[in-house]
Parts: structure tokens; C-alpha cells; sequence
């Protein structure tokens, strides 16, 4: 016997046919002798309408209030399930994530979880049934309902396979599983059978949509064995754990994140701080920078460049802005219109050339490469994002086709 949590995405409870084909899942693997705990999110496109709904009434909703609302969705999905499980002849109850005993800190809309007491999951358990648990949600020390930030189910769910020891948890989602690249854009791409957690991570954070980055982390810090699977196709998925089994790949995958915005700091005297004093006031506010790169400018000057995510690009600028005096630039320039495309791979460290073969590829598909940047196990270009989608096809083509 073991003890399996299952996860299901919005689309796999979309409607009443597939909250019984989630069912027929859950109850085969409680039929062969397991204990399960399902994870579920809201049913397809519940969250974006309940962003929506609040729209309505305020742009300025208060964040407790807003998460009291988005974790509704969650609460629909379990009870629905639960009555097509009892419908099946088998025996489930449905818990709240505080019912379920999850503890999470203070920050509405993208709590992060400080604790789960599993009692009451485990005495369900205990006494045979199927136990549903609302994905995205959680209790904070002020009693108050938060939730984990978009995508957070997946993170719930390996939460709770990390507090129970489970010896499995299975992300059921619309995918067959983790693939070389989107294969929406890329239609040359495989589903890989097995992926790292360190390339899972960089995949996830990169602007692969699988599986949210906080889920892979807690994967990684428990050993978790995952796995990404259809719930539609029920083929074999793609397993993440800590060392692959197959022979290490040069790169297991192509990212493109388009959630990217670029700022240029120009005229900026050399010397020593000006950068600390730059990146401490966007750090002050929040700003989080991902690519930097700096430059030598006119008359002892230089000019700094980075990106920060899109939605907030215009809170930057407006710091950098109203603090020109501070920062002693003569010039800022800022566009939207850019992607970072990355390459990930574990094997990356062992091969010399990787980049340069990057490289190439960009080249002869004359897409222009505007920033770079490198980790241990991914190398990152920015690129125009009218570019994007034939840099993607060019790249994951030198690798794999
Ligand atoms: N329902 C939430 C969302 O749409 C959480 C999730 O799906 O994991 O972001
Ligand atoms: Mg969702």
C-alpha cells in the first residue's frame, strides 16, 4: 500500500464529465490498495472570472477580501468531486485548506505555506476514505484565508506530500507531461520521460507553464517524487526527481518567458555606488531584476541596463524617475516588447560549446541578440518578441531536430 497524492488542474475539473473522469482515477488508485489525497484547483477559468467579478466593484480591492473571494473556486471543485467519488460507491470528504490544517504567512495573494498539521487528513485516512483537499489556500496567524498566487494547487499539493510522507505526488494536468519546448510553438517538440528538479525549476521559473517553481522547490528540498501526467490521455508523464536515470541530455529544454520588460539608465557617473543605490531603492520597492547588464557610456559615464516583469515596469520607471536627482542619470529609456529565451539543461556544464551552438542558431535565423546571461545550467538571451517564436523554433531545432 501507498499513500499517493493526486493533483488536478482547472482544466481536468473543468465540467461534470471530467470531475467523473477525475473520480474514475482517484477511485481505481484507492481500488488498488492506496490511500490517496487529491489536491484540486477551480474549475477551468473560475479564478480569472472571480479577478474579473471583483473588477467590477473596485480596482483596488482589499488583498484579504480578494483572497477570501479566489479561494472559492477551490472549495466548488472538492465538494463536486467529493459527490461524484460518494456517486461511485466509494467514501471521500472534502477539506478547506485550513480544514486541512495549512499554515501560511501573512502576504495575501502569494502566501507562502509555514506549516501543515496533517492530524486530520491522516485520521481520514485511517478510517479509509478518499481525502479532497482545496488547492491555492491556506490560514494565516491572523485567521484570515490566504492563497499562494496563481498556480499555487500544485505547490499544495507537494506541500502536503512532503507533511505526509507520501511516497508519490502526481500533477494531473492537460499536458502529457513535460516537453523540449512549448509544443503550441514548437511542433517539433518531445515529452521528456524524466527531467531534474534543478532543470524542472529553471523550466517552471523560465516561463514554462507546468508546474508553479515553488512546487518544484519544495519538491526538491523534501525529495518528492513527482510526476507530470494527463488526466485526459492517462499516458505516462514525465517523472521529475533529483538524478535522471537516463543518460544526462545537453539541454532538456527551450523556455520562452515573454513576461519581460527592459529599462536603460544612461549617463550614470562611474563610481563606486551608484549601482548599489539604484538597485537598492527598486529592492526597497519591491522591484524584482532579473537580467543586468552594464555598459561603458559617454565621458567617464555608464549606462545600466536590466528587465524586471512586465506588470512592473511602470512602478520602476516611476522610481527612477521621480529619484533622478539621487541617481545622477541624464537619461532613462524603457520597452516592453522583448522575451527572454532560454536553454536549460544539467548536462550544459560537461559540454563545451553549448552557448556558441545557441549562438549559431540565433544567427541564421537572424534574430538579434539584445542581452545575455548565464547560470550553471541555463543560458538566457533577450530578444524582440516579434522575434520569439522563430527563435524558439530555431533553437529547439539545432538541439533536437
Ligand atoms: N485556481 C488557481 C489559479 O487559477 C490556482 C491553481 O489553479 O493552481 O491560479
Ligand atoms: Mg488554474
Amino acid at each position: 500500500m501507498a499513500l499517493i497524492v493526486q493533483k488536478f488542474g482547472g482544466t481536468s475539473v473543468a465540467n461534470t464529465e471530467r470531475i467523473f473522469n477525475v473520480a474514475d482515477i482517484v477511485t481505481k488508485t484507492a481500488a488498488a490498495g492506496n490511500q490517496v489525497v487529491v489536491v484540486v484547483s477551480a474549475q477551468g477559468d473560475t479564478t480569472d472570472d472571480f479577478i474579473e467579478k471583483a473588477g467590477e466593484i473596485t480596482d483596488r480591492a482589499p488583498a484579504r477580501e480578494m483572497d477570501v473571494l479566489l479561494s472559492a473556486g477551490e472549495q466548488i471543485s472538492m465538494a463536486l468531486l467529493a459527490m461524484a467519488i460518494d456517486k461511485l460507491g466509494f467514501h471521500a470528504t472534502s477539506l478547506t485548506g485550513w480544514q486541512a490544517g495549512i499554515q501560511t504567512d501573512l502576504s495575501y495573494g502569494a502566501a507562502r505555506i509555514r506549516k501543515i498539521e496533517p492530524r486530520r487528513i491522516r485520521s481520514l485516512l485511517e478510517r479509509k476514505r478518499i481525502v479532497i483537499v482545496a488547492g491555492f489556500q491556506g490560514l494565516n496567524s491572523h485567521d484570515s484565508i490566504t492563497t499562494l498566487g496563481r498556480g499555487g494547487s500544485d505547490t499544495t499539493a507537494v506541500a502536503i506530500a512532503a507533511a505526509l510522507g507520501a511516497d508519490l505526488c502526481q500533477i494531473y494536468t492537460d499536458v502529457d507531461g513535460v516537453y523540449t519546448a512549448d509544443p503550441r510553438v514548437v511542433p517539433g517538440a518531445k515529452k521528456l520521460d524524466e527531467i531534474t528538479y534543478d532543470e524542472m525549476l529553471e523550466l517552471a521559473t523560465l516561463g514554462a507553464q507546468v508546474l508553479h517553481n515553488r512546487s518544484v522547490e519544495m519538491a526538491k528540498k523534501y525529495n518528492i517524487d513527482l510526476e507530470v501526467i494527463s488526466s485526459l490521455t492517462r499516458n505516462p508523464g514525465t517523472k521529475v526527481k533529483e538524478v535522471t536515470s537516463v543518460e544526462k541530455m545537453m539541454i532538456s529544454g527551450v523556455a520562452c518567458d515573454k513576461d519581460v520588460a527592459r529599462i536603460a539608465v544612461m549617463g550614470i557617473p562611474d563610481e563606486p555606488g551608484k549601482a548599489f543605490r539604484l538597485f537598492s531603492l527598486l529592492s526597497a520597492h519591491n522591484i524584482n531584476i532579473d537580467i543586468i547588464l552594464q555598459s561603458i557610456g559617454r565621458d567617464n559615464t555608464r549606462d545600466i541596463s536590466f528587465t524586471v516583469a512586465r506588470g512592473q515596469l511602470d512602478e520602476t520607471v516611476k522610481l527612477i524617475e521621480e529619484n533622478k536627482e539621487r541617481l545622477h542619470f541624464t537619461e532613462w529609456s524603457s520597452e516592453a516588447a522583448i522575451a527572454k529565451l532560454s536553454i536549460v539543461g544539467a548536462g550544459m556544464t560537461s559540454t563545451p560549446g553549448v552557448a556558441a551552438k545557441m549562438f549559431e542558431a540565433l544567427s541564421d535565423a537572424q534574430v538579434n541578440i539584445r542581452m545575455i546571461s548565464t547560470s550553471e545550467i541555463k543560458i538566457s538571451v533577450l530578444i524582440n518578441e516579434e522575434d520569439a517564436q522563430r527563435a524558439m523554433r530555431a533553437v529547439h531545432d539545432k538541439f533536437f531536430g
